[in-house]
C-alpha cells in the first residue's frame, strides 16, 4: 500500500484507539477517509496539503459526514453542502478523517456541555481540555492529527490550545469564510486552526483563507504566503504588554510562565513596551450580552421542522416547537437563549444590547490606540491551567471568566494566537497569547514560530499516539 493510504490508515487506527479514553471524536470516518486517500493519491497535481489528515469541529458542515454541533437537536444531522473551509481543504488534497466533539453549539469553555459526553485532557484525564473546540484541540494534542479546525466566538480555539499545549490561531474576522460554519454569534464567529506546530496551522490557513462569494463578510484582502515569513528575524518587533491585566484572578504559575515568555521574547530581540487596554475589563460583560443576543436569534431556526431532531407526541405546531427545543437543547444553550432574549426584549434593549455595542466600539478603539505603539500585544491566553472536570460546571460565571483574556479580540475582530510557553508544577501546559492588528496573521505566526523553535515545550501528554 502506498504512503498516503498507509498514513491515513494509521491515523484512523490511532483515532479509534484513543477515542475510548479521550472522547475527542464524535465520528471517525474510516471508509470515507480511505476513499479520499485513494483519490488524493491518484491525483497527479501537486497539492499544498496532499494527504494531510485533518479533523473538523462538528459545527463545520460536511456534505458526506454528520454535523451535530454537539447537540442532541442535530443528532445524526447531515448538511446538504460543504462549508467553504471544508471545500478548500478537500481541493488542497487534505483528508478529513472525522468530526470532533465540542461544547453544545460552541457554548462553553470546557467541553462539558456536549450532548455526547465530556472530552478528556490527554495531559490529565481528570481535567477538561478547554472549549468549546476541545475535541479538535485534543485530536491534535494527542498526536492523532497535526492540524484541526475549530471555531471561535470568544476564545474557543486559543483557550483549549493553551490548556492542551498546542498552537491555536483565531484569524481576523473576515479572513476565513463562515459559509457552512453553523452560526452561534455571527458578528463574532470565525473558524480557527489548531496546529501541532505553528507551521501546521500556517499551512492550513494559507489554504482556507480568503474572499468567498458565499460570505459577504469575508474581505478582499490578499492572502500572503505565510510559510515564507515564518522564520523571519523578529529583532525590533514591538510587543506590547498590558500590565494592568496581569492581576486579579490570574493563577500565579500561569503568571510566572507568561512573564518568562516576555523575557524570552526580549532575548529573541523583540522590544517590550507598555500598553493600556482600559476597556478590556468590560470584555466578558459585553461578550455575554452580544453573543447571547445573536445566539437567541440564530438558534431560532432549530424548530423540529427544518433540521435534525423532532420531539414525538405533539398534537399542535407550537407544542411541537416547544417540545423539540425543550428536549433537543441542553441546559447551557437554554440559558444563553433566555439571556439573549432578555437583553433584546423591548424595555431592556437600550440598557443592555445598545450599551454593549457602544462598549464594544470602545474595546476596539483601545486596540487601535495600542497598535500605534506595537506590532502585537502579549497576555496570558487563559487565567488558569486545565481545571478538573466538574469543577466549574455548576458555576456559569466562573466558567465565563475563563475567557477573560480572549473575548476582546473577538469583540474587536482582530487575530490572536496561543503558543505553549511552559508547564505548571503539576505538568499542565500554559499558553501565552499574542493578539495582532487586522490582517496581521503573518506577524503573529512569525512571532509564534520563532518562539516555539527557540523555546520548545519539550514534553508530551500522557496519552499520545505512538
Ligand atoms: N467560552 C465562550 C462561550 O462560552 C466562547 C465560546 C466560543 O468561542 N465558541 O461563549
Amino acid at each position: 500500500m502506498s504512503e498516503i493510504k498507509t498514513n491515513i490508515e494509521k491515523t484512523l487506527d490511532n483515532a479509534e484507539k484513543l477515542n475510548g479514553e479521550l472522547n475527542s471524536f464524535l465520528s471517525i470516518e474510516r471508509e470515507y477517509a480511505m476513499k479520499r486517500a485513494e483519490e488524493v493519491e491518484k491525483d497527479a497535481d501537486e497539492k499544498p496539503l496532499c494527504g494531510v489528515a485533518i479533523a473538523l469541529k462538528d459545527n463545520i458542515c460536511t456534505k458526506d459526514l454528520q454535523t451535530t454541533c454537539g447537540s442532541y437537536i442535530l443528532n445524526n444531522y447531515k448538511a446538504h453542502y460543504n462549508a467553504t473551509a471544508t471545500e478548500r481543504l478537500n481541493k488542497a488534497g487534505a483528508v478529513i478523517i472525522g468530526k470532533t466533539n465540542m461544547d453544545e453549539f460552541a457554548m462553553g469553555s470546557s467541553n462539558e456541555s456536549s450532548a455526547f459526553g465530556a472530552v478528556k485532557n490527554p495531559w490529565d484525564l481528570e481535567r477538561v481540555p478547554g472549549g468549546s473546540s476541545g475535541g479538535s484541540a485534543v485530536a491534535v494534542a494527542s498526536g492523532v492529527v497535526r492540524a484541526a479546525l475549530g471555531s471561535e466566538t470568544g476564545g474557543s480555539v486559543r483557550q483549549p490550545a493553551s490548556l492542551c499545549g498546542i498552537v491555536g490561531l483565531k484569524p481576523t474576522y473576515g479572513r476565513i469564510s463562515r459559509f457552512g460554519l453553523v452560526a452561534f454569534a455571527s458578528s463574532l464567529d470565525q473558524i480557527g486552526i489548531f496546529g501541532a506546530t505553528t507551521k501546521d496551522a500556517a499551512d492550513v490557513l494559507g489554504v482556507i483563507a480568503g474572499r468567498d462569494k458565499n460570505d459577504s463578510t469575508t474581505a478582499d484582502v490578499a492572502v500572503p504566503n505565510y510559510a515564507e515569513t515564518l522564520d523571519n528575524d523578529i529583532k525590533g518587533r514591538k510587543i506590547g504588554v498590558p500590565r494592568a491585566l496581569f492581576g486579579e484572578g490570574l493563577d500565579t504559575e500561569v503568571r510566572a510562565a507568561v512573564e518568562k515568555s516576555i523575557e524570552n521574547y526580549r532575548s529573541l530581540g523583540a522590544e517590550i513596551v507598555d500598553v493600556e487596554l482600559p476597556y478590556a475589563n468590560y470584555g466578558i460583560a459585553v461578550y455575554y450580552i452580544i453573543a447571547t443576543a445573536e445566539a437567541s436569534s440564530n438558534l431560532a431556526r432549530f424548530d423540529g421542522v427544518r433540521y435534525g431532531f423532532r420531539a414525538e407526541g405533539s398534537h399542535e405546531l407550537r407544542e411541537m416547537y416547544r417540545k423539540t427545543r425543550e428536549e433537543g437543547f441542553g441546559a447551557e444553550v437554554k440559558r444563553r437563549i433566555m439571556l439573549g432574549t432578555y437583553v433584546l426584549s423591548s424595555g431592556y434593549y437600550d440598557a443592555y444590547y445598545s450599551k454593549a455595542q457602544k462598549v464594544r466600539a470602545l474595546v476596539k478603539r483601545d486596540y487601535e490606540k495600542a497598535f500605534e505603539k506595537c506590532d502585537a500585544i502579549l497576555t496570558p491566553t487563559a487565567p488558569t491551567t486545565a481545571f478538573k472536570i466538574g469543577e466549574k460546571s455548576d458555576d456559569p460565571l466562573a466558567m465565563y471568566l475563563s475567557d477573560i483574556y480572549t473575548v476582546s479580540a473577538n469583540l474587536a475582530g482582530i487575530p490572536g494566537i496561543s503558543v505553549p510557553c511552559g508547564l505548571s508544577t503539576e505538568g499542565l501546559p500554559i499558553g501565552t497569547q499574542l493578539v495582532g492588528n487586522f490582517w496581521s496573521e503573518d506577524v503573529l505566526l512569525n512571532l509564534a514560530n520563532v518562539y516555539e523553535k527557540a523555546f520548545p515545550l519539550g514534553a508530551k501528554p500522557k496519552i499520545f499516539a505512538g
